[in-house]
């Protein structure tokens, strides 16, 4: 598929979205089952764009990255850190105020607990990879907003298909939701085996949650050791 045609369809696809919205925000909701689901097509587009894809190109492609308002507010755009051979890969919500400056994912208080959960499983960051559904921080940790996000998952779509890894880890209810689009709770998605782009997603609390409530480490761990078990199960093979 060129380039071209590739971004012609993305094009396309986030017209025919916003043309949902705006029918959905009329209360026309039954347009939306005569269409197919976009969020399907896009990750199969994606995916399909990623597959001779390296984690740099993808970066090169970001590059000084204007597609959404939060360029203004923004420091340092958060692309991702990690083994671009990873087995697992570990998505949060977005940069904070010190992954902004820094220009790297989970640097701050919450990602010194992730290094930590990460030892515990007997691994360290060089050995996963972590990354944010969004690239670039909201304003005063904003949740972000539904057109950022739409903006922003095409490259999620197209690292995670460039790593291809055994297991993803959704961290927290914001990426879950974003990921798995559900609003269910994360404390009933916690624990329980999904899919994104066909691998296996382990949703779990957010470091940040735990930080502000201690009692869901022991959930968390379940879900750890759960991620083992299966990386285990996966061994080292392709
Ligand atoms: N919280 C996130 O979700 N991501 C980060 O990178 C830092 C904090």
């Amino acid at each position: 598929m060129t380039e071209q045609l590739v971004n012609e369809i993305r094009h396309a696809l986030a017209a025919s979205r916003s043309q949902l919205e705006y029918l959905s925000d009329l209360g026309i909701e039954s347009q939306k089952t005569a269409l197919p689901d976009l969020n399907q097509f896009q990750e199969r587009l994606e995916m399909n764009a990623a597959l001779e894809e390296t984690l740099d190109a993808i970066y090169a492609d970001m590059g000084d990255c204007q597609r959404c308002g939060l360029v203004v507010s923004r420091t340092k755009l958060v692309y991702g850190v990690g083994n671009p051979n990873a087995r697992l890969v570990l998505v949060g919500e977005a940069p904070g105020r010190e992954e902004d400056l820094k220009g790297e994912p989970f640097v701050g208080e919450a990602g010194r607990l992730l290094d930590r959960i990460l030892l515990a499983m007997g691994m360290q960051r060089e050995d996963v990879y972590i990354c944010n559904v969004l690239k670039c921080r909201p304003p005063n940790n904003r949740d972000p907003l539904p057109e950022e996000v739409m903006t922003c998952e095409a490259f999620l779509i197209r690292q995670i298909a460039a790593i291809r890894p055994q297991v993803i880890v959704g961290l927290g209810r914001f990426a879950v939701h974003s990921l798995l689009k559900t609003k269910a709770p994360i404390s009933r998605l916690r624990g329980e085996w999904q899919h994104y782009q066909g691998i296996p997603l382990m949703p779990t609390y957010h470091p940040a949650y735990l930080l502000r409530n201690p009692e869901g480490k022991r959930d968390v761990w379940e879900d750890m050791k759960e991620v083992l078990r299966r990386l285990n199960a996966e061994g080292d093979g392709p």
